[in-house]
């Protein structure tokens, strides 16, 4: 039984089903794994023993519940900017270092009540603000299928655990790319909901009207099946939609191409890797092939995403970081002589350097007198991307792009140029902006046997078909085997 932690949910669904393996085998599996090779990938930042195997044999107890559990007994490792009761949650920061959730997130809870086991805290950019994840206070994490390469970000240490096989599946969190991008570099399917599918309760606020948490996995039913147990109206967050959850992986069998039509944007593949290029030709064939209908769209807007991000994004950080002051919670500089200097010196220690990059910019663009030319001028054109998706979805049912341009880059080669770093999220940055859903799925690799991602954006709320449509390619090009 040494490689139950290599299953993906839906074999491991159907193992308990047949009394296979008991829970404690899987969570012992996933342990030795861990032990095994988190100290290369450095995926993890905190997994308890002691917890994840008290919890699995809290649910052998209840054996019958796995014929009525969505998710009984499968680990799940979750990203340290979503708070999980009494874990640590650092959100890769060193200002929040040592600091433990007093509750958790609505994700989780959910998760937790359909029996899913939290294996550990995965490793992130800090504060979720990055694309290789780098920029963490703990240390970068690599990627399982070359281990000098990054494994995306912001959501690395996600995708890391999931394709090393420490465990079937994760959460993330995606504010302009965070879910999909490291999917697309680790080979795996991610989905970033619709803004407002998904309760941000409990989730460490980045941008509060980009932010959304989603699910990392080897397969689109995996993927599926932790989305539509996530999803859904929470008290506790005011954006969620009262828009009823359907079941999303039941419905995979329905899947169809037939009459279905794809926008593609042609000026959108200019620059990108031919590796990249050719896969994603070779899947326009594919869903062709399956019935679909391929169309060209213009989307004249979507080239400022880029500028108008680093303009709402950093500018909601600047406001959402100013709660980490040395009193609240964290990190505390050790040596102060008022409350100023307190909050400077805690400040400055405790963030790193994107962090500050990012509050410095922010803080400018909301600044009395650049408001209008910046921050303003940005929502305005938030207001053009979203309506080009609009008109786009006029003439097609998803807009297909690669998900990232090029696949995974070594460690080190972008950490010293922020813009190379952020054209990682070009064709991610734009959905987030239009609050749309999208997924990325494996749809081929390059020359050095990296993984390529093709991502498939929906229309509002439209999961269930985008997540049918994303199946029907999977069935033609396949799951990748993982490392
Ligand atoms: N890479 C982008 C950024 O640095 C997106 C990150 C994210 O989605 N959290 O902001």
């Amino acid at each position: 039984m040494s490689s139950l932690h290599s299953l993906d949910i839906q074999s491991l669904l159907a193992g308990y089903q047949k009394n296979d393996f008991s829970v404690q085998e899987v969570a012992k599996s996933c342990l030795e794994a861990i032990s095994k090779k988190n100290p290369q990938l450095n995926a993890l930042l905190e997994v308890s023993k002691d917890r994840v195997l008290a919890r699995a044999a809290e649910l052998d107890q209840k054996k019958s519940d796995a014929q009525r559990l969505k998710l009984f007994g499968v680990p799940i490792a979750i990203k340290d900017n979503i708070l999980v009761k009494d874990w640590q949650c650092t959100a890769g920061s060193k200002i929040l270092q040592g600091y433990r959730s007093p509750y958790t997130a609505t994700t989780v809870a959910r998760l937790e009540a359909e029996g899913a086991v939290v294996l550990g805290k995965a490793n992130c950019d800090e504060f979720a603000m990055g694309s290789s994840n780098e920029s963490s206070a703990f240390g970068p994490c690599r990627n399982p299928w070359d281990l000098e390469r990054v494994p995306g970000g912001s959501s690395g240490g996600s995708a890391a655990a999931v394709a090393g096989s420490l465990c079937p599946a994760a959460l993330g969190s995606d504010t302009g790319g965070s879910i999909r991008q490291p999917a697309s570099l680790c080979g795996l399917v991610g989905i970033k909901p619709s803004y407002g599918r998904v309760s941000r309760f409990g989730a460490i606020a980045y941008a509060s009207s980009l932010d959304q948490v989603g699910p990392l996995g080897k397969t689109v039913w995996d993927s599926a099946r932790v989305l539509e147990v996530i999803s859904g109206w929470d008290r506790f967050d005011a954006t969620t939609s009262k828009a009823p959850v359907p079941s999303y992986s039941d419905a995979l069998k329905e899947s169809t191409l037939k009459g279905l039509k794809f926008g593609f944007c042609k000026s959108w593949l200019e620059g990108v890797d031919p590796a990249v290029q050719k896969a994603f030709e070779n899947s326009m064939q594919l869903l062709k092939q399956a019935g679909a209908e391929i169309v060209e769209i213009d989307l004249p807007y979507t080239k400022y995403s880029l500028s108008v991000y680093y303009l709402i994004a950093p500018s909601e950080a600047s406001s959402n970081l100013a709660r980490y002051d040395g009193v609240h919670y964290g990190f505390r500089a050790p040596e102060f002589k008022d409350s100023e200097t307190l909050y400077n010196r805690s400040r400055g220690q405790g963030f790193g350097k994107e962090v500050k990059l990012r509050i410095m910019l922010g803080t400018y663009a909301l600044s009395a007198g650049y408001y209008d030319a910046f921050y303003l001028k940005a929502t305005q054109v938030r207001k053009m991307i979203q309506q080009d998706f609009s008109n786009a979805f006029k003439k097609c049912d998803a807009v297909l792009t690669p998900t990232s341009p090029s696949t995974a880059f070594k460690l080190g080669e972008k950490s010293d140029d922020p813009l190379k770093m952020y054209l990682s999220d070009v064709f991610t940055l734009p959905v987030n902006l239009a609050g749309l859903p999208a997924v990325s799925i494996p749809c081929g690799l390059d020359d050095l046997r990296l993984p390529i991602g093709l991502q498939i954006i929906g229309r509002p709320f439209d999961e269930l078909r985008l997540l049918q449509m994303a199946r029907v390619h999977e069935s033609l090009f396949g799951v990748l085997k993982h490392p």
